[in-house]
């Protein structure tokens, strides 16, 4: 790379030398000198003397061409904390600022980003301060984490994840933020080094080996651009660009693409010397070569958040290759390599300039909302919030942070935690307040959920959670409550239509002759008939019919006469209506209302679908009033009794029984379940609705009587389409 580390403090006095000959190089060999007796003794995990750690971090301040104070604190930037120098020492030696810097590195060393809440607000909020007061600070420390980076492989594995996970969470995008391009490319390859070895070592490889099959090409290329360039009279250098490693592991994974279709082309970098001559470049590039449509961006015109400006174009190269180039100025070009860096300029106290100032207004921003948000919780959100933006980070009670995506609800937090959490919460609360479970939670808050035993998952939940794990667990458990309620109702159901026929339930539903029709059916157990059935995929009639069929002929008939099917689906049959005067029409039984015998009715002759029946009562029938015409009296025909089905609506406490003695209840009272289906409701009551065959409006009551006895139940009542309509 083009910034090795500093070995010793010749080295480092040659490279500030270079780009400050002014500066008081004996100002910095006397900080070297104090350093190194202040750590005299002590030696870096390497084996090496400590002294090479600040002087190597002092190296990395020479590469972002800082000034003489922040090269002094950078070699004296641990002595406050790992010797026993003082900070009246290191005063009356180097002065206040450079106390004030060493101060500020100490502290943000001290910051340990996966501790409580609390801590971690106050922390972020020292930190950014520090870096609102004294830039140079950040950088400091961005310089010691990178220079500890580089080192790493002496702590053992867990330290090592432990220190590059934080680097990647908070150094690198910081290092981004104030658009220190290079440190944040460094240190993120460093950290893919370190938390994953293999694909780290593949890419370097592959990288390496496929830099050499292009070494050719690229300098036929940059021959090229060289010639055309002196031909107009540019000026301009032509380079390759450095690998970033983790950037190509980062497309490869978020596109899921492979290695040769990230890496195929050749990328080149211009540097020119005035933004005008970065525009009469590109159209010399664009004139030797097509571009591609949709590649070409304009960062000049319109810089990225952190003042990086160039000219971007990929072009259709020499035997039709791809080509990408950057084309910036030299001024440009340390923007993007130093970032603030670049743009401080350093008076006395390190203030920045008036016109730099302004250009960094987001740094502007913090010192503003530091006096505005006294609440370091809300302060921690919007430090957060502008390096992270996909995601939320929540706190425990306790103060453990989970990363949830954006627009997580308390029900993704509850699952986060714990399924059992998930499956009972009934309620929020986020910073002490209650919340709906619906809300979206932000960073920095604390949640905490409230459970209930008797709470269950619920439907509803999957409109609005948002992680995978809170969806899968929502759907797992409402799938497996309905195969429950189906085995508990289906074999309710049966045992009522074995008792109906005279079959002890209790030796049917063990028998070899029911397993034996379950297979024939396409199910492996009872259970799973029984929860066919339960489900209202299966008729009770279909399978008691054939069970007896065998045995007795005779009694195969009843099942016959109400095949549940056709009755489950809503639609009386008309057959036991006579119309008065004995016209003969097309019947049927209208839907809206769906009248049975006892119901007082009406015909009313649709055109081309014959009689529809009403219920007198029936508003839609009031709709078609105007058109009397059409209007017949009919009557029930009590000579022909048949079944009829009606939707019944119950209302119970939801607990466990209520269903299968409602199930009963209604079996009890001769009457047939064609369908059941229940929902539970918010206030835990459970709402169970039945299709329900009947004779006539008495036996009807009679049902409806049974159930209300049943214990739990609070009431039931004939379900009508048309009700809560009127
Ligand atoms: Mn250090």
């Amino acid at each position: 790379m083009m910034y090795e580390t500093v070995m010793d403090i010749d080295q480092l006095l040659n490279r500030l030398y270079a780009y400050q000959p002014e500066a008081d190089l004996g100002m910095v060999r006397k900080a070297y000198e104090f350093s190194a007796r202040a750590h005299e003794g002590q030696t870096r995990r390497s084996g090496e003397p400590y002294v090479k750690h600040p002087v190597a971090v002092a190296g990395v301040l020479t590469s972002l061409k800082t000034d003489v104070t922040a090269i002094v604190a950078g070699l004296l930037h641990d002595t406050l904390e790992d010797t026993v120098a003082t900070a009246d020492e290191l005063q009356k030696e180097f002065g206040k600022e450079v106390v004030r810097l060493v101060d500020g590195v100490t502290k943000i060393g001290k910051i340990t980003f996966r501790s409580s809440e609390e801590r971690q607000a106050e922390n972020f909020r020292k930190m950014v301060l520090s870096m609102a007061d004294d830039i140079r600070v950040v950088i400091i420390k961005l310089a010691d984490r990178l220079h500890n980076m580089r080192t790493l492989e002496h702590l053992k594995e867990s330290k090592r994840h432990e220190i590059a996970k934080e680097t990647l969470e908070i150094y690198a995008p910081l290092a981004n933020r104030i658009g220190i391009g290079w440190v944040k490319n460094e240190l993120e390859d460093l950290c893919l080094k370190h938390l994953n070895p293999d694909v780290y070592e593949t890419l370097r490889v592959r990288v390496a080996k496929r830099d050499e099959d292009r070494q050719q090409y690229i300098q036929e290329v940059r021959a090229l651009v060289e010639n055309a360039l002196a031909e107009n009279g540019l000026v301009g250098t032509v380079n390759g660009r450095p690998k970033h490693l983790y950037g190509i592991y980062q497309k490869m994974k978020k596109q899921s693409i492979s290695f040769e279709e990230v890496y195929d082309l050749t990328a080149l970098r211009i540097i020119t010397d005035t933004k005008m001559n970065c525009y009469a470049l590109l159209g010399v590039i664009h004139s030797l070569w097509r571009p591609l449509p949709g590649r070409f961006k304009d960062y000049i015109a319109i810089p990225k958040s952190n003042l990086y400006q160039s000219l971007h174009t990929t072009v259709v190269g020499p035997k039709g290759e791809h080509v990408e180039f950057q084309i910036r100025t030299e001024e440009m070009h340390r923007v993007a390599e130093y970032g603030i860096a670049a743009h401080w300029k350093y008076k006395e106290q390190g203030r920045v300039q008036d016109k730099d100032s302004k250009a960094f207004g987001w740094l502007r921003q913090f010192i503003e909302w530091q006096q505005d948000l006294p609440d370091n919780r809300q302060f921690m959100d919007s430090v957060k919030l502008e390096l992270f933006h996909d995601v939320v980070y929540v706190f425990t009670p306790k103060g453990t942070v989970k990363e949830l995506p954006k627009g997580a609800t308390p029900v993704d937090f509850a699952y986060a935690i714990h399924t059992e959490v998930g499956d009972h919460c009934v309620g929020a609360k986020v910073n002490g307040k209650i919340v709906p479970l619906k809300h979206e939670v932000s960073s920095g808050d604390t949640i905490e959920i409230l459970t209930s035993p008797n709470q269950t998952p619920h439907k509803d939940w999957l409109k609005f959670v948002r992680t995978s794990r809170a969806k899968t667990k929502i759907k797992h458990w409402i799938k497996s409550e309905e195969q429950k309620r189906s085995l508990e109702i289906g074999r309710r159901l049966l045992e009522a239509e074995f008792r109906r026929h005279g079959l002890a339930p209790s030796q049917v539903s063990k028998s070899d002759a029911l397993l034996e029709l379950a297979k024939q059916e396409g199910y492996a157990t009872i259970d799973e008939l029984a929860a066919a059935v339960g489900f209202g995929h299966v008729a009770t009639a279909q399978i008691v019919g054939r069970l007896i069929a065998p045995t007795s002929e005779k009694s195969t008939a009843p099942s016959e006469s109400g095949p549940v099917s056709k009755v489950a689906s809503g639609r009386g049959t008309a057959a036991s209506v006579q119309v008065k005067g004995g016209r003969d029409l097309l019947m049927q039984l209208s839907r809206c209302c769906n009248p049975v015998p006892g119901d007082k009715i009406l015909g009313y002759i649709t055109r081309g679908r014959g009689l529809t029946i009403h219920s007198v009562e029936c508003p839609n029938l009031g709709a078609l009033d105007y058109d009397r015409d059409r209007l017949v009296e009919v009557e029930w025909d009590t000579a022909t009794p048949g079944q009829h089905a009606v939707n019944i609506a119950v209302i119970a406490e939801d607990k466990t029984g209520v269903l299968a003695n409602v199930s009963s209840a209604i079996a009890e009272s001769d009457a047939n379940i064609s369908r059941a289906e229940i929902t539970t409701r918010e206030d835990r009551k459970a709402e169970l609705d039945f299709v329900v065959e009947i004779a006539d409006t008495n036996h009807l009551s009679r049902v409806l009587k049974a159930i209300e006895r049943v214990d739990g139940v609070i009431t039931a009542r004939r379900l009508r389409s048309w009700r809560g309509k009127a």
